[in-house]
């Protein structure tokens, strides 16, 4: 008999702050109730507090404690000095993204510009906000930034928005090796079609649907729940040797 078997790294999150931007929809919602089930505090952080407050009230009524903080992560000083007066945070979830999807011949200057604002400017600035906090408090931490399967591969009308997510793989990886000394790893989760708002336009084409279906191993579209426990195991310390990497969750898309 061994009396030293290993021990099983810890999945929860107790006594951590989390902060999810994009929580108010889709992916980012799903972060936010996974982070707050395993023991986080969550701050969730969107534009329109509209669209926020429901989704704070239910975690409230389902015994989290959270709170809403307006953000738009296309402004890099009003996020930096947002993140300065709510952090420091434990791990940061940013699922916060949009896309303008149609033919490259066809992509408009403005279109270009405001996609890069948010899934690249906003996604770098913010990563770079929540880690100064983390250094500055002398406390390593997670970061993890919702790419996409897109950052791996093309795909039709998608050529900014694949440059943006290729882009997000080239940051996590740099800002993984600058601040693995100061003990904060960075990572991205890269999910496959998942059914949310971002994704009606898609959908709306039953020739881009069938594309879905088909490059899809698996054989179906990914949920909110999929992402969930990607979430949870990069944040914790379950994940504790994993940083500069992405994390396929995409049915077996990329595999071929
Ligand atoms: P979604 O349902 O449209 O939600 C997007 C969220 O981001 C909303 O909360 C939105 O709220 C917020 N947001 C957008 N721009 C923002 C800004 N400038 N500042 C702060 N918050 C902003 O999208 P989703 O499908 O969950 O996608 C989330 C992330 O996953 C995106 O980065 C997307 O590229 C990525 N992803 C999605 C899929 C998919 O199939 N759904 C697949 C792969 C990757 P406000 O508009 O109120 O700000």
């Amino acid at each position: 008999m061994i009396d030293d078997l290993p021990k099983m790294p810890s999945f929860r999150l107790d006594g951590k702050r989390a902060l999810v931007a994009g929580a108010s929809s889709g992916i980012g919602v799903g972060a936010a109730v996974a982070l707050a089930g395993a023991g986080a505090e969550v701050v969730l952080a969107a534009r329109s507090m509209e669209r926020l407050d429901p989704v704070v009230h239910a975690l409230r009524a389902a015994g989290h404690a959270t709170k809403a903080l307006s953000l738009d992560v296309a402004d890099a000083a009003a996020t930096e000095a947002a993140v300065t007066a709510a952090g420091p945070f434990d791990v940061l979830v940013n699922s916060a993204g949009i896309a303008r999807h149609g033919p490259a011949l066809e992509t408009t200057e403005p279109d270009f510009d405001s996609v890069l604002a948010t899934n690249v400017r906003g996604a770098y600035f913010l990563t770079r906000s929540v880690a100064k906090g983390l250094i500055a408090a002398d406390r390593g931490g997670s970061l993890i930034n919702i790419s996409s399967q897109m950052a791996h591969v093309g795909g039709p009308d998608r050529a900014v928005y694949s440059a943006t997510k290729h882009a997000v793989e080239g940051f996590t990886k740099s800002m993984a090796i600058e601040w693995g000394s100061s003990g904060i790893r960075v990572n991205t989760i890269c999910p496959t079609f998942i059914r949310t708002p971002l994704t009606d336009q898609t959908f709306a084409n039953p020739d881009r649907a069938r594309w879905v279906l088909e490059k899809i191993k698996l054989g179906r579209l990914g949920t909110v729940e999929d992402i969930m426990g990607a979430v949870v195991f990069l944040a914790s310390d379950a994940s504790a040797l994993v940083t500069g990497t992405a994390l396929m969750v995409d049915g077996g898309w990329t595999a071929g």
